[in-house]
């Protein structure tokens, strides 16, 4: 899609228009895409290419961006009372990569407040909904970003992923999202929730312009201690097949709890892998069960110190009156924070605390260490080339039907976050439909395998009809 939209532009087609058009579209939705818009300079810059055309990757291309993620001069809240009005100074990395490349970045989603939730329903500005079924979920944390994309408001997104929040809503809206390996993608202006689980990953109408915007945003940035170099060439290899591919397929990953037709859609996507050259055979990844338990002590402990440092004096929020410090710091988090993000930091620095911490935070990395290792032997060499799973175990719930029950939600995440507890690489792509909402297929890889994710999901996209569905509302 993208690239026939730089073809546009390359004829001749104006970029301003192009630009315009997507805000008159956004202006109208109902699906609360977006938290701010940053119009005036993004039709400023549109004008500036129409003008003098530039050349790069995405030269022209307009792109949302998740409200989680620093841009210098625009509005990023997080979704949160505590962030609203903070317009960063800087760029992070991602972003400066974008504009290096000749992005136009029209402004910035919705999300689970810090990018806590499988919903995008703890936003402080009310909930996404979701372009398929405006009465669901987009699903979450990146939930503005995904719905923007499957809705037309955007041609591609930036989302962040900690323990699923590309690949769920990316399953959810029936479009593609990559969460890169833990490394490849510098999160220099990424608003840590939990640091060394999460990634920035594109969110994309195919897998091609999926692999084109990691390809942007994929490198070595000396400001982020943990980004790697990166190779990238990943379109070059995208139409490689999967002749000779061994697709594993985790047994966990399977029965109860999954929705029966979402189960059915994956088992004929990986018929349909075979058909097309590959082979599979069943894995075992034992450590499943306390995954969920593990990321969610290890993400909470890491948001309990991340986010001591909204303190309201430094960014956002003021509540008038100064009084000490003391008490403007606990006024400002009182008011700042919804009660997700509370339940967090309180649940976080429980485990931390001194008399708990080997109890809780201690074992939970371990189980971390049990867990990378299941993913390493089912991808060694001799075993898996890939994994193949369902992305969520069932299409987008109903909005408010689990936000009162905050561990039925977190149970959704039971697929992805081992995956961000591991660090490897995955991608969600739409494999079907159950009652008209989309039906997502993980496929994921060794340490820096994107070449193989993208390029299984690419062979199987060309040879399916899914992502090619738009919603009713959006035809
Ligand atoms: N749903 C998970 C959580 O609430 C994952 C969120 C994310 O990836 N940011 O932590």
């Amino acid at each position: 899609m993208l690239r026939e939209l730089k073809e546009r532009l390359a004829a001749g087609a104006s970029a301003e228009e192009m630009v315009f058009s997507l805000f008159e579209k956004i202006e109208k939705s109902d699906l609360n895409a977006y938290t701010n818009l940053s119009e005036d300079l993004a039709l400023e810059r549109a004008r500036e290419f129409d003008k003098a055309p530039w050349s790069g990757l995405l030269a022209g291309v307009p792109i949302a961006i998740k409200s989680s993620i620093s841009t210098r001069g625009i509005e990023t809240n997080c979704s949160s009372r505590i962030l609203e009005g903070y317009i960063p100074p800087y760029d992070a990395h991602v972003i400066e990569r974008l504009k290096q490349e000749g992005a136009i970045i029209l402004g910035k989603t919705n999300m689970d407040e810090f990018a806590m939730g499988t919903s995008t329903e703890t936003s402080y500005f009310g909930p996404t909904r979701n372009p398929w079924d405006t009465g669901r979920v987009p699903g979450g944390s990146s939930g503005g970003s995904a719905a923007a994309v499957a809705a037309g408001e955007a041609p591609c997104a930036l989302g962040s992923d900690t323990g699923g929040s590309i690949r769920c809503p990316a399953s959810f809206c029936g479009i593609v999202g990559l969460k890169p390996t833990y490394g490849l993608v510098s999160r220099y202006g990424l608003v840590s929730y939990a640091n060394s689980l999460e990634q920035i990953g594109p969110l994309a109408l195919s897998v091609e312009d999926a692999a084109l915007v990691a390809e942007v945003i994929a490198g070595h940035d000396p400001r982020d201690s943990t980004s790697v170099k990166s190779d990238g060439g990943y379109l070059p290899s995208l139409d490689g097949g999967v002749e000779g591919l061994v697709c594993g397929v985790p047994k966990e990953y399977f029965g109860e709890g999954v929705d029966p037709v979402v189960e059915k859609a994956v088992l004929d996507a990986i018929s349909k892998l075979e058909e097309l050259g590959a082979s599979w055979k069943e894995v075992s990844l034992p450590s499943t069960k306390y995954a969920l338990s593990a990321y969610y002590i290890i993400a909470m402990s890491e948001a309990s110190s991340n986010l001591a440092r909204f303190d309201g004096l430094r960014y956002g929020l003021r509540l008038g009156a100064d009084k000490d410090w003391h008490t403007t710091f606990s006024e400002i988090r009182a008011a700042g924070f919804g009660p997700e993000v509370k339940r967090r930091i309180l649940i976080g620095t429980y485990a931390l605390s001194a008399g708990y911490y080997g109890r809780y935070y201690l074992k939970a990395l371990k189980v971390r260490t049990l867990i990378k290792q299941d993913f390493e032997r089912a991808l060694s060499a001799g075993g898996a080339d890939v994994l193949v799973t369902p992305t969520m175990p069932f299409p987008a719930f109903k909005i408010g039907e689990r936000i009162e029950d905050p561990l039925s939600l977190y149970m959704a995440d039971v697929f992805t976050v081992p995956i961000n507890l591991a660090g490897v690489p995955a991608i969600s792509l739409p494999c079907g439909f159950a009652d008209g909402l989309p039906i997502g297929l993980q496929i994921i890889g060794r340490h820096f395998d994107e070449v193989g994710v993208l390029r299984t999901a690419k062979a199987y996209e060309d040879a399916t009809p899914y992502h090619k569905f738009v919603p009713r509302e959006v035809v």
